[in-house]
This record gives C-alpha cells, structure tokens and sequence, in this order.
C-alpha cells in the first residue's frame, strides 16, 4: 500500500444552520462603494458576500451556547448566569473579581477612569484605537513599548508582540514610576497583524514593573489565540494545553480588559477583571453609572451564559488548531500568488502591505483605504483599512499620525466560512493586485472627530 504524502485536518464540527447570502454584480458594487464614500463600514453588511470586517461579534455560536442562551436568568441583580461566568472567568483565567460590560471598551473605560490621573502615562505593547482613546480621555498619554520588528511587516520574529524591556525601561526612567499606573500589555497584537507575546517576555514585564510597584493590566480579547502561538513556538510550551498557558499568561498580571466578541465566541459581551480589593470596589462602583448593575454590567443574563461556555470552547486545542490552522491556510495561499502580506501570518487574519501593494501612492492619499474599496468590488469581499485613518490626528499638531503599517485586514470569524471562501478570497486579491498599477488614491471629505475610520468619507483622485 502507498503512504499518503499528507493527512488534511478539517473543523471539529460540522454545520447545523447555514444563512444564504446575496450575490451582487460587479456594477452594483462599485456603486455600492462609492455611495459609502469608499469606506467599507459604510457598507450594508447584505451587499456583502464574504464579510472579513473584522473578527469581533461575528463567530458563529455552538449549540451549546444557544442552548444556554435559553437559560438566561433576566433578573436585574444577582443574575443565575453572572455566577456561571464569575466560575468560568476565576477557573480559565483565575482573576479574582469580575465586573461584566457590555463590550471591551467598556471595561476600557471603568479601567481608565478608576486608574489613570491627568499627566499620567501608560506604556503599552503598540496602541489599541479604543484602548488608547480611553486612556486620554482620563487623562493620560499612551507610549509605545513594543519591540522595533512589529513595525516590520517583513520581519519573521515568532513573537512581534513583545515589550521591549529597554524602552519601557527608559519610559519608566523618564517620567518616574509614581506616574505609570500600568502597563497594558496586549495578547494577541491587533494592530500588528495579531502578532502574539511570548511567556518568557511576560515573565519579564512582569518582574521589570514588579521592581518599580507598577501594575500590569492585560488586553486579553485573544489571549486563547496568543496560547497556540507560545504552545507552538515557545520549547517549554510544546506539550502545555492551551487551557494551562492562558491561566499562567493571566497569572503575571494584575487584572484584565476583555472583549468576549473575539476569543470568547459570542456577538456581544466583555468584561473587566480585577485582582486588588481597592479598585474593584471603585470599578464596581463606576460601572453602575456606565454599563449597569455591578451584577450585569449592559448584558443580558442569557449573554453573560454565553459568553461563559464561549470561554470554555476557546481554550480547547482542538478548536485553536483548526482556528488559527484556517487562518493559515488562507495566509499561505496568499503568499504562494505573490501578495505582500505581514509575516509571520497572525492570529485572527491576514494583513496585507498595501505600502508594497501599492508604492505608487503617498501615504496620505489612503493607500489601505483605496485597497479596501477595491477588493471589495472585486468579488464583494469586505475589508477594513488598518492605517492612517485608523491611526488618526495627533491632538497636540493637528497632523495625521503616520503609522508605518499601512495594512489592509482580512479577519476571519471564527467557525464561519469554509476552505472555499478562503480559496474565493485568495483569487479575488490576486485579480486586484494584477491590475494594481492602475488604482488611484482617495481624499477625505468628511472626517469625524473621534475614531475617525469608522464613518470617515473619500472620494477618487482623478
Ligand atoms: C476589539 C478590541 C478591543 C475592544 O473591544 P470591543 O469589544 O470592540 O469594545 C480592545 N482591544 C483589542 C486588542 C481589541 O481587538
């Protein structure tokens, strides 16, 4: 009998509902977009065919999460399923209080309020829009502390999303620890291309900040995703669950920010963890004015159930293979047709270069943007720009901040597609970076003051 050359994996699950979709034309697309002023959130979701928007509140739910969606307990205080979730969030990640928010930035926001005082400065492993926005809202300034090859997007360091210990060291030096509440350290890196943390690096944060009394607080929206990428590259690692490696990633740190639309597997839904007594009082206090009730925190009982199951399906190995193993597979068939993309390929998609996809055009005249409408009009496949617009103006100079990464990204959702859209996407990009000599960049008309990407408009340079 001959060997076979190789064994496929595929999901572990098969499919119980599907959702049809509309299929569009060409000429409705190109209208499409351009009513939307070129930018892909301004879209409706039915002219859509693959939605790669982002891999937040779009995972596909398990039966058992429906399930428990029907178990929901809709008291106002004291919800049934807030104690399944308290369990679930002190046995995966052992923090030991919980406050529920309706989605990441809200834990975002109790946490800068109740931390942060004006002039204060967090360091953080590169910037998150929401998390940073935050940040200065209370106050304080964001600094940069991630390791120089996270913005190379041709550098091939396992973990891109690294503290560099020297640059945090010579914050802490500059402006004195009495000044840095935290550090918030991100796993896995969003804006880098989910580009994960290493074990031995969090371990170094940890006695770094540990030295100078200042805590650190963790963005942990894809800490499941930055476990397979430690289990898989980090030696002592190699034969850990990924359910362990979350728990001890969790355990350098003082509390965390969650956004459970990611890892955790439902639509809506996040959290606020925290170890110290002190602030949790003050946070569970200020939640009540922001979110809700300490005990609910702008979710329903049926979310918060959700939410608890959804953590324990996203520790699974067998679940973070296939994950991020599709993730993979669509990265390599991308890089096989010669597209620049960010390498190592990340956690939860793909990004491509559109500085190299498109070097004709100056970075303010949106290259990611323009690189976004068009793959889209191609074949219907919704991105999102990862850039200048995301980057925004700098609040002091009124300038645009100009990021080095100007990227495009292709986030998958979790248990949502199959191997053929992946198949669909990687030729609906090649087709547009063969005729990429002839795109032409974008100008802003309208440009909103906060988060600018979300509803900025463009039109076509002629
Ligand atoms: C999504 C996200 C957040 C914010 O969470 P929301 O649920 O969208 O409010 C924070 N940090 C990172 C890294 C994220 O990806």
């Amino acid at each position: 009998m001959p060997q076979l050359e190789k064994r496929s994996w595929a999901e572990p699950f098969k499919i119980k509902m599907v959702e049809l979709l509309k299929m569009t034309t060409r000429q409705q697309r190109a209208k499409a977009i351009k009513d939307a002023g070129y930018n892909t959130f301004l879209l409706k979701s039915e002219d859509v065919y693959i939605d790669l928007l982002t891999d937040s509140g779009t995972s596909a739910m398990s039966d058992r999460q429906w399930a428990g969606m029907m178990r929901g307990d809709e008291a106002y205080a004291g919800s049934a399923n807030f104690y399944t979730l308290e369990k679930a969030v002190k046995k995966y990640y052992g923090y030991k209080h919980l406050i529920p928010t309706h989605q990441g930035r809200g834990a975002e926001n109790i946490l800068s309020q109740v931390m942060i005082k004006k002039g204060d400065i967090i360091p953080g492993n590169m910037y998150f829009t929401t998390t940073r926005l935050h940040q200065e809202l209370a106050g304080g300034t964001f600094v940069d502390v991630i390791i120089d090859e996270a913005h190379d997007p041709q550098s091939l360091h396992p973990f891109k999303g690294n503290v560099d210990l020297n640059k945090l060291e010579r914050v802490i030096k500059k402006y004195g620890a009495k000044r840095i509440p935290y550090i918030c350290v991100a796993v896995t890196v969003n804006l880098a291309g989910g580009q994960p943390v290493s074990m031995k690096n969090l371990k170094e944060v940890r006695a770094l900040t540990g030295k100078h009394g200042i805590k650190v607080m963790l963005d942990m929206t894809r800490i499941a995703e930055n476990a397979y990428f430690i289990q898989q590259h980090e030696k002592p690692y190699a034969k850990r669950t990924i359910a362990s490696i979350v728990k001890e990633i969790c355990s350098y740190t003082d509390g965390a920010t969650f956004s459970g639309k990611k890892d955790a597997l439902v639509n809506i839904g996040g959290f606020l963890a925290l170890n110290d007594d002190d602030a949790y009082a003050e946070a569970s206090n200020l939640v009540v004015v922001y979110e809700g009730l300490h005990t609910y925190g702008g979710l329903a009982g049926r979310d918060m159930e959700a939410m608890a199951i959804g953590i324990e399906e996203s520790v699974q190995d067998e679940h973070m293979k296939a994950r991020i193993g599709q993730v993979m597979y669509l990265g390599g068939q991308m890089q096989h047709a010669g597209i620049p993309i960010v390498q190592p390929i990340g956690g939860h998609g793909i990004f491509i270069d559109a500085k190299q996809f498109l070097p004709h055009l100056k970075q303010d005249q949106f290259p990611a943007q323009v690189l976004a409408a068009e793959i889209y009009e191609d074949a219907g496949i919704r991105t999102m720009e990862r850039g200048i617009v995301s980057a925004g103006r700098n609040a002091k100079t009124g300038d645009h901040y100009y990021p080095k990464l100007e990227l495009v990204r292709l986030t998958i959702p979790r248990r949502v597609y199959t191997q053929a859209h992946m198949d669909v996407i990687a030729e609906s990009v090649q087709s547009v970076y063969q005729r990429r000599n002839a795109i032409k960049g974008l100008s802003m008309i309208y440009e909103p003051q906060y988060l600018r990407f979300f509803q900025a408009r463009f039109k076509k340079l002629s």
